[in-house]
Order: C-alpha cells, then structure tokens, then sequence
C-alpha cells in the first residue's frame, strides 16, 4: 500500500472513530444542534417517509390497535437513526422537563382514574424523571494494543414492546421513554387498562412536543384501549425487537412464554429485618416513610418487619411517636378480614389468602375504619403485631399497613425475611450497625436491591446513593433499567492501525 493510500484510509477512519466518539459522549447541557431539527429540506428521504403512510399521521403515538403503534413506531425509530444522537438528546431533555411540568395535572389525572396511592405523592414521582439517566450513561468501550484498536458500543434494538403496571403508570413510561429512547429505539406501550386514559394523555403530549423540535412524531406510542389481545399483539408484532415488562407474576410469565426477549421488572415483597445494634428511632422513620410512600404502592416499599424481641418495644414505641398508629389484635383482625379472602387448601394444601382489591393503595383511614377505627386523614401508616404466616406478611399486601413480627434470633430473622420474600430477588432491607449481620442477610436474600440504615427508596437513589429507574428488572437479572439496558453490544476492530503511541 502506498502512502498516499495509507493517509487517506487513516484520515477517513479517524474521522469516523472521532465522528462516534463524539456522537456519544457530548455533555448533556449542551442544545440539540440544527441536525435535531427536522430534515425535510435536505435530500427529502425522510420528507418521504413521513408522507409515506397517512395512516400513521397526526395521532402523535396514540393508536387503536398494536399493529398501527408498532408500524409507527418503527418509522421513528428509522427516523431517530437518521437525526443522531442530538435527537436522542432532545427527547430526553423534552420528556424529563414535560414530566416535571406537567406533575401536578398528570398526577392528578392518574389519581382521578386509577383512585389508588396518594395525590402528593402520584406528583411526586412525576418531578424524580429527572434521576433517569439519559443518553451520557451510553460510554463505548474501547481496547487499544499492538493490534490497532477495537471499539465496542451499544446500540439499539429497534422497537421495544412495554407494559406498564397500575401502581405508577406516567412514571413507568416517562422513564421507559427516557432509557429507551436514550439508547436510540422507539417504544410501543400497553398500559394497565386501568391507567391506560392518562397514559395516553402524556404519551399525546410527549409526541407533540417532540415533533415540533425534532420532526419525529411517534417515538413513543400506545394502544389507546389495551387488553390482553393486544398484548399479544404487540408481542408478535415482527416489528417488536425487545419486551421490557413492569408488573405482577402473571404478566411475567406471559411475557417469558412469547418467545421474544424479555427484561422483567416483576413484583416484589420486601421484608425488614432490624437488630439490637440498630439506631431505633431511624429504623422507625425509615419504614414510616418508606412503607408510607405512595400508600405502599412500591414494588420496592417495606412490607413486612421481622425485629429482633429485645428491640421490638422500642421500635414500635419509636415507630407511635412518629405518625404510625399501632393496631391490637381484635382492630388487625377486623382489617384482616376485610383486607384478605383466605381460601382453605385443596387436598390438604394450605389456606391462600387471596388480596382485596378494594383496599390496595388505600388510605390509612380507609383501612383503619375496616379495623373499627377512625383516624386522622393525615395518619402515615398502621401497624400491628403478627406472626410470620399472616397474610400481610406472606401478600405483598401493597396497603399502608405493615406487619412486625418479633424473632429470637438474627438467624430466625434472616430466615423469615428469606422465606416472606418468596424468591423473587427483588428488595430487601435491613437496620443494623453489626457487619455480619448485615453481610449475612445480603448474602442469603440475594435481592436485586438491599438497602442499610434508610427507607427503601433510598436504593432508587432518592436519600442514597445512585440513579433512578421505576423498572427494576428482577428475574431476569438486568437490575435497575438504565439505556444500556435496551442496547446490543457490537463490535468495531481496527486492525493494526489507530493506536496512536
Ligand atoms: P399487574 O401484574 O396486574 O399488571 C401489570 C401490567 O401487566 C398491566 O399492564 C397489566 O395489564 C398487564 N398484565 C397483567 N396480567 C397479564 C397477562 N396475563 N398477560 C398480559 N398482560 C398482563 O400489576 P399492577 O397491579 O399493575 O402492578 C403491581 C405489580 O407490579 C406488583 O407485583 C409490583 O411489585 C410490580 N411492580 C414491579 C416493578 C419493578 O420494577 N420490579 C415496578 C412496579 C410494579
């Protein structure tokens, strides 16, 4: 090869490495540049794309059926590619600033219909989209040796199938979108059909905004009236690359069986273990305001407490003096039986406590007037002495109630915590100063999330260290959802050039 050969090829490589690196690692403040803008005045290819299907125009991503979504949604995604990394930027800048905007109407909204949780804390979540991490969290890996230099980056699937569940439906979506997008795909939505109306009223929203910065229209779509049909749907769909559910056991397994990839957040049932060594008065405020939150609605919230005898007073003397009201035993059994429908085991099998919907993300005064009680609406959260085999510790319950179960033993402790978590590796919580216990406990639960000395949101990067996501893919093992988590992994080699020393 000659020289002059040898400099072009160098020039034109170097040119595309720096063109990528750039692409991926510009900071976050800075504007979308002119190539976020809509490209129809240069050589007209996405002006013909645009006007190629009528069909999918003007809905901004609300769609009647999943064949529709998925159509346009791969037409974005087309066009997300073609307008860059800037584009990507400006999605997430436009979806993280609307959801703090809009968190009071959208909160409300998602209040009115889904009538579970609390108000202030529905807005709340909303204003947290902004601890989703975003395009800057995609950094390519590179390796450099005597062989010239290998790049490997992460790149996108296409279109990602996303079911959202009813406990936190704008949130889910509104990060979904950021990590989604982020990583460079489009996304299609079933919602919970009980919070599909204000899902689509952001997801309207969202595309309308984007279309007029960026000129894509339908980066994120929903079918407007989900069910299990388009469900399915959407998962068939030859267009959907990736399934990303959030939600209960049985939309986990549907997913797991359709044959596509699918990242599951699936459900949860976190357990507290406290020791003799712990700050009483902290681990009281911490499951207050952990199990509190949202009426308990987190799939990552405390729901069950197993303390150690020689604490249990004061816990729960520090737990009355800090907005919690405890139960006794005739008010727990009252709320239990409205709470639960136990069912007596078949052939011999134990009795199933089957949870009410009625009462699931209810107010404390709600549950309190089922227990015979009136309280002040004001009331964070009841509590009442149980043993280990009680529904509200075997369920995860999702009430603002939470069950304390004394224990001899840190061992007894950590093997009731184990045994009430059901295996789902999810989140896992413990109050304590002793390094052994605490090691024991994370060892032998092996959760996705295990949080010391503080609430459990604080393993959401909300009063602890990290960042957010309100996916957390638990059986299948991605963890806290973040953009690399919708990418593919490819390789770029150089051979023998490039490494520059
Ligand atoms: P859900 O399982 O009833 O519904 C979740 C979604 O799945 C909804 O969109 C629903 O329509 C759909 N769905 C349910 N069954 C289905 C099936 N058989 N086929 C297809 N789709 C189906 O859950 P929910 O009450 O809305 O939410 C609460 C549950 O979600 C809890 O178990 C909670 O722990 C879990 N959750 C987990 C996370 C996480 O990040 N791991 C986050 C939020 C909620």
């Amino acid at each position: 090869m000659s020289t002059a050969v040898n400099e072009t090829l160098i020039r034109d490589v170097v040119a595309e490495v720096l063109g990528r690196i750039g692409g991926a690692t510009t900071t976050a403040t800075q504007s979308a540049p002119a190539s976020a803008a809509p490209k129809s005045d240069s050589c007209g290819c996405s002006a013909k794309k645009a006007t190629s299907a009528p069909a999918l125009r003007g809905k901004f991503g609300v769609f009647a059926t999943a064949e529709e979504a998925c159509a346009a949604a791969q037409e974005a995604f087309v066009q997300l590619q073609q307008k860059g990394v800037a584009a990507r930027r400006k999605i997430e800048e436009i979806v993280k600033a609307m959801a703090e905007k809009n968190a009071e109407p959208w909160g409300k909204i998602e209040f009115e219909e889904t009538k579970i949780g609390r108000l202030d804390h529905k807005i709340a979540k909303l204003g947290l989209i902004k601890l989703v991490p975003g395009v800057d969290w995609l950094r390519p890996d590179a390796r450099s040796g005597d062989h010239g230099i290998t790049l490997e980056e992460y790149t996108p699937f296409g279109v990602v199938g996303a079911i959202t569940p009813s406990t936190h439906s704008i949130p889910t979506l509104s990060g979904n979108i950021v990590n989604i997008v982020a990583a460079g795909n489009a996304v299609v939505f079933n919602a919970h059909p009980s919070a599909a109306k204000c899902a689509a009223v952001a997801v309207r929203a969202y595309n309308e905004a984007i279309f007029r910065e960026t000129g894509i229209e339908n980066i994120a779509c929903i079918i407007e009236k989900p069910t299990l049909d388009s469900f399915n749907a959407l998962c068939k769909n030859e267009n959907t690359r990736l399934l990303l559910v959030t939600g209960g056991p049985m939309v986990v397994k549907a997913a797991m069986q359709t044959g596509k990839r699918a990242i599951c957040a699936g459900p949860g049932n976190p357990p507290v273990f406290v020791d003799d060594t712990c700050c009483p008065t902290r681990a009281a405020k911490a499951i207050i305001s952990g199990a509190a939150f949202d009426n308990n609605l987190l799939c990552i919230g405390e729901k069950q407490v197993f303390v150690l005898d020689s604490v249990a007073d004061r816990l729960m003397q520090r737990m009355s003096e800090n907005g919690a009201v405890k139960l006794n035993p005739a008010q727990l059994a009252s709320l239990t039986k409205a709470a639960f429908t136990i069912k007596e085991g078949q052939g011999g099998g134990c009795a199933q406590a089957h949870t009410n919907k009625d009462f699931i993300g209810k107010d404390t005064s709600v549950l309190a007037q089922a227990a015979g009680i009136n309280l002040p609406a004001d009331t964070q959260l009841l509590f009442g002495e149980t043993d280990a085999n009680h529904p509200f510790v075997k369920e995860e319950q999702m009430m603002p109630m939470i069950p304390i179960v004394r224990v001899k033993s840190v061992e007894e402790g950590i093997a009731l915590s184990l045994q009430s978590e059901h295996g789902y590796k999810h989140t896992a919580i413990i109050h304590s100063h002793d390094v052994e216990n605490i090691t024991a406990m994370a060892r032998a639960l092996d959760t996705t999330l295990f949080v010391k000395n503080g609430p459990s949101p604080a393993g959401l990067g909300l009063g602890g260290e990290g960042y957010l996501s309100f996916s957390i893919a638990t059986p299948t093992g991605e963890g806290i959802t973040n953009p690399r988590t919708f990418t593919r992994v490819r390789r770029c080699v150089m051979v023998d050039n490039l490494r520059i020393y």
